[in-house]
């Protein structure tokens, strides 16, 4: 049987996500001058408005032609030496990658190797940081959001523990699943490196690595030795004091991003946290109904921007991914490395509301039902919907 492809696909993957019709339009728009003497007055507010996304007043922001990864890249090979040492933590497939990537280029990881379904382990952290009173570790790296395993680490704790310990490692944070989505507050949070990418909470295609350095790190890209050349801070700097870049950048894509800021920008940053709280409050809820697990083992950590859902001992979760796909037209994330076949995932972030969570949830229980897994139909969506009515409610009565 032909799939059935009418209607909108329903895509709920954690990135890349809907791109929203606003921003999809304002991505057609014909090519132009990129060394044009104006190109400056669509690049400068782009630089303001994710400063803004960020919280941040002193960062510098950098917009790469790259995905999250070039990001990760740009941070190693900008702030760091090879031989440096750093402090890392992995507990799922992104933050893993993030350690390989360091190993790769050179870098002495100290690694702490964290079971999949926790969070960065600040403890250990702790314990590390406070040994090496020499300071050579030269950076303490994050992953904010795993969207492996849908753990949402506490970053500024590890800012706390640094400045508890005096101790002056840059923080580097990974928040390609969190930025525009959940809470993140670069100055207050004391964060040195923050890596984002364009197909996730800022609703865009892929292609553009969105970070932002702080002032500290800047100096330290002054003595780092690691070669550097599409990447390097310095080209960009030089060529975003007139708006240009250093190489041809995707003009569309910064269309793109200023619709998608100003759709940002109208819902407001914090009702955007709260938006994201509630469908996710509601997925688990609807989790929860299922009689199932969440990979996150600690509810203080649970995603509000991806929910890895553990299938059932002897089941396996690419049955449901391909029954959802195949039989429904529905996109669901699947299980990565250690937790594939273990896990699916529902990413709920970007441009979506409470409708579009229970056809999700909807999806995936007649996905689950197909492959064998017992729950009651509909039961999940009752949850979520039950959520929404309470949410709704609360929501007419403080207006
Ligand atoms: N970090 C996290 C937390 C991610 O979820 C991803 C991708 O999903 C990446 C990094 C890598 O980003 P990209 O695929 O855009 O290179």
């Amino acid at each position: 049987m032909a799939r059935n492809t009418s209607g909108y696909n329903g895509l709920f993957i954690p990135g890349p996500t809907n791109v929203p019709d606003k921003v999809r339009q304002a991505l057609n728009v014909p090519m132009q001058d990129m060394r044009a003497s104006d190109f400056g007055e669509l690049t400068f507010p782009l630089f303001a408005g994710v400063k803004k996304v960020l919280r941040t007043q002193t960062a510098e922001v950098f917009l790469f032609p790259a995905s999250g990864t070039g990001g990760w890249e740009a941070t190693v090979a900008n702030l760091f030496s090879p031989g440096d040492r750093v402090l890392m933590s992995s507990f799922g497939q992104f933050s893993m990658l993030w350690v390989d990537m360091c190993e790769r280029f050179g870098l002495e990881v100290e690694h702490c190797a964290v079971e999949w379904g926790l969070g960065v382990p600040h403890d250990e952290y702790r314990r590390i940081l406070e040994a090496d009173k020499a300071h050579t570790i030269k950076g303490v790296f994050a992953c904010h959001n795993e969207t492996a395993t849908g753990v949402t680490s506490d970053i500024a704790a590890i800012r706390a523990i640094l400045d508890d310990l005096g101790h002056p490692a840059l923080l580097c944070v990974d928040g390609v699943s969190s930025l525009g989505s959940l809470e993140f507050r670069m100055d207050d949070w004391g964060v040195d490196v923050i890596v984002g990418g364009s197909q996730k909470g800022f609703m865009l295609p892929a292609g553009l690595t969105i970070m932002g350095v702080s002032q500290k790190a800047m100096e330290r890209r002054v003595t780092a030795t690691m070669p550097r050349t599409f990447f390097s801070f310095d080209d960009m700097l030089k060529h975003n004091a007139t708006g240009h870049f250093p190489y041809t950048p995707p003009t569309q894509l910064f269309h793109g991003l200023q619709a998608s800021l100003k759709m940002m920008f109208e819902e407001g940053l914090d009702n955007i946290v709260a938006r994201h709280n509630r469908l996710a409050t509601a997925v688990r809820a609807g989790v929860h109904a299922w009689g199932l697990e969440l990979c996150a083992k600690d509810p203080a950590t649970y995603s509000d921007t991806v929910s890895a859902i553990v299938v059932p001992e002897h089941m396996d979760s690419g049955a449901v991914l391909k029954a959802a796909y195949e039989r429904y037209n529905l996109s669901l994330g699947a299980g990565l490395s250690k937790v594939a076949g273990k896990v699916f995932r529902i990413g709920h972030l970007g441009n979506l509301n409470e409708i579009m969570v229970l056809q999700a949830l909807a999806g995936s229980e007649m996905a689950m039902r197909d492959s064998g897994i017992n729950i009651e139909l509909g039961s999940g969506v009752a949850a979520a919907q039950a959520c929404f009515i309470q949410s709704a409610d609360e929501q007419q009565i403080s207006r």
